[in-house]
């Protein structure tokens, strides 16, 4: 077959390399089928070829000053804003989102830029009094070594500049695996870092399945951490091969995020923030909305509403400015939402609206489902246990603020969730009894902030954090200095 579509390379220590074997695979858009390019199909040749690049790298990167670390990270932020339009046109091709939602993408790649970029001038350590006298103490940060990021498609920018910006600004090289139905946005992401001046070898793109370079990357001695996010599923497997060697593992996982809306909140604000939360990127977020837990006072109300807002959605290619919903990723996700649909059906819960794939006109070129929702939803359900990745939502009714948050607490993921009300006293006790990560008060689960430590419990997470400052604890090692200026040998922790 002949194509004119564009064909890309892997970037290992400062060169553009294809995979060993000559193999490639393609990258097409969820919304109109149409081929945007190849890219290698790499293997455990290349995997290890860039984690060597990275590792010899590093010995140099560690030792440029801090500031001037960020200064790079800077100018990475100023192109991106340059190329903001071009690069959320790309990304809508690739992976689907609206453009509103990729240009979001790309800012949170430039606030993450600008504020990495400070950390710069911050790495803060510590010093605090020491026991003894002419001493000293100082708790500084080292980097680390060679960090493998491996992240999924759906935020194919914000979150590689999540895991990069931090590792890079603390001295760390990377070799980045980005997901195999997003290599564009990545690509052209690590083509800016070089063009703001990156020292070659410092961070090196890799294209392939994860299983089989991701899975390089987990066993290579010299990745000294792994920062990955994507599913409970891959995750969990990514920490048990790791452990294996060692690594330092940060997981970002699934979630089963909801909204709880109590009989006094405002609806009208409630409607937007779950419209919002549930079908904004297609509902295919971490944090994405996909239960409603309702006290049943407002339930039927609310349900009509939403539904009324749900109906007016409209579907299509998300580079039409007039688009709310785009499509799904790919062919298996779409599937995989529709079993939902009969999962659902099968269980007993009541389908209100949706539930099925979207093929009339244009769309049919493409992967669309119609935003789905779901009342008289148990808590136990399959559908209210497990996440979809995709514009299904559940109507969960309870009679109390306790049971709601019962209920919001009883899944295995703990990334985000919200409550309508207006009772500070109700705020209070959910402030205090909800077990996820991130809690939005009268607004819905999604639009964390870059300067806040983000990341879930239980099965969304491994107790780390990325972005705030507590992302620099993934990518850094503390080493404490004590100077003893007293010319004698002084004893700490010995009785004397
Ligand atoms: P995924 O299938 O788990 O893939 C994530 C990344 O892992 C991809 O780069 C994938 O490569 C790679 N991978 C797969 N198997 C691997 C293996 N054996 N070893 C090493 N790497 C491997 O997830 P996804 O479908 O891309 O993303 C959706 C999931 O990500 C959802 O569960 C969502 O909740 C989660 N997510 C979480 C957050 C958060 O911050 N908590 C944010 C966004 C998304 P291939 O693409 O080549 O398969």
């Amino acid at each position: 077959m002949t194509t004119t579509a564009n064909v890309y390379q892997n970037y290992i220590g400062g060169k553009w390399q294809s995979a060993q074997s000559g193999e490639t695979f393609s990258n097409h858009n969820p919304a109109t089928g149409e081929l945007l390019g190849y890219f290698p199909l790499s293997g455990e040749v290349e995997a290890n070829t860039a984690v060597e690049a990275a590792r010899a790298a590093f010995d140099s990167w560690r030792l440029v000053p801090a500031p001037k670390r960020g200064e790079i990270l800077f100018r990475v932020g100023e192109l991106l804003k340059q190329h903001k339009e071009e690069l959320a046109r790309t990304m809508t091709q690739e992976m689907g989102k609206i453009l509103k939602e990729t240009r979001g993408d790309v800012q949170e790649g430039i606030d993450m830029a600008y504020y990495m970029g400070g950390e710069g001038r911050r790495l803060f350590g510590y010093s605090v009094p020491v026991e003894l006298p002419n001493k000293s103490g100082v708790a500084m940060r080292d980097a680390i070594g060679v960090v493998a990021c491996i992240t999924p498609w759906n935020f194919p920018i914000a979150i590689p500049t999540w895991k990069m910006f931090p590792a890079l600004v603390a001295g760390n090289t990377v070799v980045i695996k980005p997901a195999s139905d997003t290599p564009l946005s990545a690509l052209r992401l690590v083509e800016i870092l070089y063009e703001a001046g990156l020292p070659k070898g410092v961070v090196n793109i890799v294209f392939g399945p994860g299983g089989t370079v991701g899975e390089a990357l987990l066993h290579h001695p010299n990745v000294a951490v792994i920062s990955f996010t994507g599913s409970t599923e891959s995750g969990r497997h990514v920490a048990v091969e790791a452990a294996k060697s060692l690594k330092r593992v940060s997981l970002e996982m699934g979630g089963k995020n909801a909204v709880i809306v109590m009989d006094d909140a405002d609806l009208d604000l409630a409607v937007e923030g779950i419209l919002w939360s549930a079908y904004g990127t297609t509902g295919q977020r971490c944090t994405a909305c996909s239960r409603v837990i309702v006290h049943s006072a407002v339930s039927k109300k609310l349900t009509g509403m939403l539904v009324a807002r749900i109906e007016q959605l409209r579907l299509g290619n998300g580079l039409d400015e007039n688009v709310d919903v785009g499509p799904i990723i790919n062919a298996s996700q779409l599937e995989k939402i529709h079993s939902y649909t009969e999962i659902g059906k099968a269980e007993g819960a009541t389908l209100v609206t949706g539930g099925e794939i979207a093929r009339e006109g244009e769309l049919a070129r493409g992967h669309f489902y119609r935003p789905t929702l779901f009342t008289n939803v148990r808590p136990t359900m399959r559908l209210a246990q497990e996440e979809i990745f995709g514009p299904t939502l559940s109507f969960i009714e309870v009679q109390s603020l306790d049971e709601a948050i019962a209920v919001n607490n009883a899944t295995k993921f703990g990334l985000s969730s919200a409550i309508y009300t207006q009772d500070a006293n109700r705020v209070q006790r959910a402030t205090r009894d909800i077990t996820t990560g991130i809690l939005y008060v009268n607004s819905g689960t999604t639009g964390a902030e870059i300067q806040f430590p983000f990341g879930g419990t239980r099965g969304t997470g491994n107790g780390h954090r990325e972005a705030g400052l507590a992302g620099l604890d993934v990518f850094t090692e503390w080493k404490v200095v004590y100077t003893d200026y007293s010319g004698k040998l002084q004893k700490a922790q010995i009785d004397t």
